[in-house]
C-alpha cells in the first residue's frame, strides 16, 4: 500500500477533505500546508506576520518561509502514512520534499492531482465563501491569483511526477465518497 502521499488541485478540489478522511481511516498523518500557513498567521508570530500578505493575496509563499514553516513539524514516525495536502505545489517544493523525507530515509509514493475544471473550482469556493468565510475566497482578484498560479505550476509539477511515475489523476468533481473510492483504489 502506498503510504505516503501528496494531493494537488485547484482550490476547492477537495484536498483537505480528502486528505481528512485518509488520516481518519488509515491513521495516516495530516500536513496540510495551507491550515499550517493559516495557524501560523493566526498566532501573532513574527513568521505568521511575514507570511499574512502573501495569503491574503493569494499568491505562493516564498520557498524561504515555506521551509521555515516546516521546521515546525511534529515528527510523525509514530503514524501509519503520510497525507500531505496543498504541498508539495512548485518543482522547489518538490525538491525540497524529497530532501526532508530522505532524511528520514522515506520517500514519497504518490502524487494524487484531485481534477476539476476551473468552473467548479470557482462555483465550489463561492459556496465555502459563504459557509466558511475565509476572506482569500470572498476577492475574485484573489481567487483569480490562486487559480493562475496553479495555471502557471501545474504542468512542471505534474511532469516531475509522472517522470517518476508517482502521478495519477482523479476526477475530483465527483461525490466526496466516490473521490475517496477512486483515491482508495490507488494506493
Ligand atoms: P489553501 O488552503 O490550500 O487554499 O492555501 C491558501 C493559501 O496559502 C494559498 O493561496 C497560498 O497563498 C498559501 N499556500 C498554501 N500552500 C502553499 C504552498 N505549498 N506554497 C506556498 N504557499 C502556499
Amino acid at each position: 500500500m502506498k503510504k505516503i502521499i501528496a494531493l494537488y488541485g485547484l482550490a476547492a478540489a477537495g484536498k483537505t477533505t480528502q486528505a481528512e478522511l485518509l488520516a481518519k481511516k488509515y491513521g495516516f498523518y495530516q500536513f496540510g500546508m495551507g491550515d499550517r500557513l493559516r495557524a501560523e498567521i493566526n498566532s501573532g508570530s513574527e513568521l505568521g506576520k511575514k507570511i499574512a500578505d502573501t495569503v491574503a493575496s493569494g499568491l505562493l509563499v516564498s520557498d524561504d518561509l515555506i521551509t521555515q514553516v516546516l521546521q515546525n513539524i511534529q515528527e510523525p514516525a509514530k503514524k501509519d502514512g503520510i497525507i500531505f495536502d496543498g504541498f508539495p505545489r512548485m518543482i522547489p517544493q518538490a525538491k525540497l520534499l524529497d530532501k526532508i523525507l530522505e532524511e528520514a530515509e522515506l520517500e514519497l509514493d504518490l502524487l494524487i492531482l484531485l481534477d476539476i475544471t476551473i468552473e467548479e473550482a470557482e462555483k465550489r469556493i463561492a459556496n465555502r465563501a459563504e459557509m466558511t468565510g475565509r476572506s482569500d475566497d470572498k476577492d475574485k482578484a484573489v481567487v483569480n491569483n490562486r487559480l493562475e498560479v496553479f495555471r502557471q505550476e501545474s504542468q512542471p509539477l505534474i511532469a516531475y511526477y509522472q517522470e517518476k511515475g508517482k502521478f495519477v489523476k482523479i476526477d475530483g468533481s465527483k461525490n466526496i465518497e466516490e473521490v475517496f473510492a477512486e483515491i482508495e483504489r490507488n494506493l
